[in-house]
């Protein structure tokens, strides 16, 4: 396999006056060049600490980050800039990850400068800028305009182009469309695929809405409070999926042809606490399954068919999978 990013046993606990916060518990998994892989969830299941955790935003607790086989965990600093030339960023709400004070242009400019790109040359520079904004469909003539006098989608388009500035080969993508308006979700999302397929981006793509995912991902992994309870293929996860949480997820998705009918799973109990976690599943207290093992016991992740995992004790019977 030829993965650019694995990440072992990934943990990120927050203290709090309560206890340790966990929230992302033990996250394994491995993205191939190129693809993308969807995380999804619920508000607070730990997608977007997992994202930022992958781009040293945050400190990991425990465990490992590989990028292109090196070890990417504890970075030194000059380690640490250096490798926000090859992972990027893009937030949910491009409003608020703008600098109001700046313009489209030194926008994008600015992390070409700090990396002094092109040798510090900057009409090279410049016509970088207009390259990129090009490629993501902003008219050369709102170089210097500013984000308050743009709509949202522009914003965002904004946003993906200062990802781009520095030619990186990751991005986490948290959110990007969660924000807009339904009509400007399918332009952004058809211009990420179009700029991921001609420049070889890897992405992880966060978002709570299982639909954005569906087309723009190769696999989709599903995380609940900071565990990742399935993983698979994207296209199986629609048709075959085993995880209560996922079923319920996949249930809030509304169908577009008339007369077809899926029958809506409500979640009712009381969302486990993240903080000094409970032993058992985490889903338990939600969960219609529910075994009192299911109470006492973490689930392991098991491969119910192949790149198809799962951690849910009813399936118990297939072999857990090594760490
Ligand atoms: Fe439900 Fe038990 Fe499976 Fe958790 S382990 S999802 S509680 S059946």
């Amino acid at each position: 396999m030829n993965a650019l990013l694995e990440i072992k046993d990934l943990k990120k606990y927050f203290k709090t006056s309560r206890g340790l916060l966990h929230a992302v518990d033990g996250i394994n998994f491995a993205i191939e060049r190129g693809n993308t892989l969807g995380v999804v969830g619920e508000s607070g299941c730990g997608k977007s600490t997992l994202g930022r955790l992958i781009v040293h935003l945050l400190e990991p607790t425990g465990g490992k980050i590989f990028f292109e086989g090196r070890d990417y965990t504890n970075l030194s600093h000059q380690a640490l800039l250096e490798s926000r030339r090859e992972m990027q960023m893009i937030f949910q709400d491009p409003f608020s990850s703008l600098n109001p004070r700046m313009t489209v242009k030194d926008t994008i400019l600015e992390p070409m400068s700090i990396h002094g790109m092109f040798g510090g040359d900057q009409s090279e520079q410049t016509r970088h800028v207009g390259n990129i904004m090009d490629a993501v469909g902003l008219a050369g003539n709102l170089a210097n305009s500013y984000p308050h006098e743009l709509d949202g989608g522009r914003r965002q388009r904004i946003g993906i182009a200062r990802a781009l500035a520095l030619e990186p080969k990751f991005i986490v993508c948290d959110e990007p469309v969660s924000a807009l308006d339904v009509s400007i979700q399918a332009q952004i999302l058809n211009l990420m695929q179009d700029i991921q397929s001609e420049r070889g981006l890897t992405y992880i793509f966060i978002t709570h809405d299982l639909s954005v995912v569906k087309h723009i991902s190769n696999d989709i992994c599903v995380m609940y409070l900071g565990n990742m309870v399935e993983k698979c293929p994207a296209k199986e996860i629609f048709k075959t999926n085993y995880h209560p949480y996922t079923r319920a997820l996949l249930s809030a998705i509304p169908i577009a042809k008339t007369g077809v009918k899926r029958e809506r799973i409500l979640l009712k109990g009381e969302i486990s606490s993240p903080i000094e976690p409970k032993p058992g599943c985490r889903f338990a207290p939600r969960c219609i399954d529910a075994k009192r093992d299911c109470f006492e016991t973490q689930p392991d992740l098991v491969e119910i068919s192949p790149r198809h995992i799962v951690a849910c004790h009813l399936y118990s019977n297939v072999r857990a999978i090594k760490k």
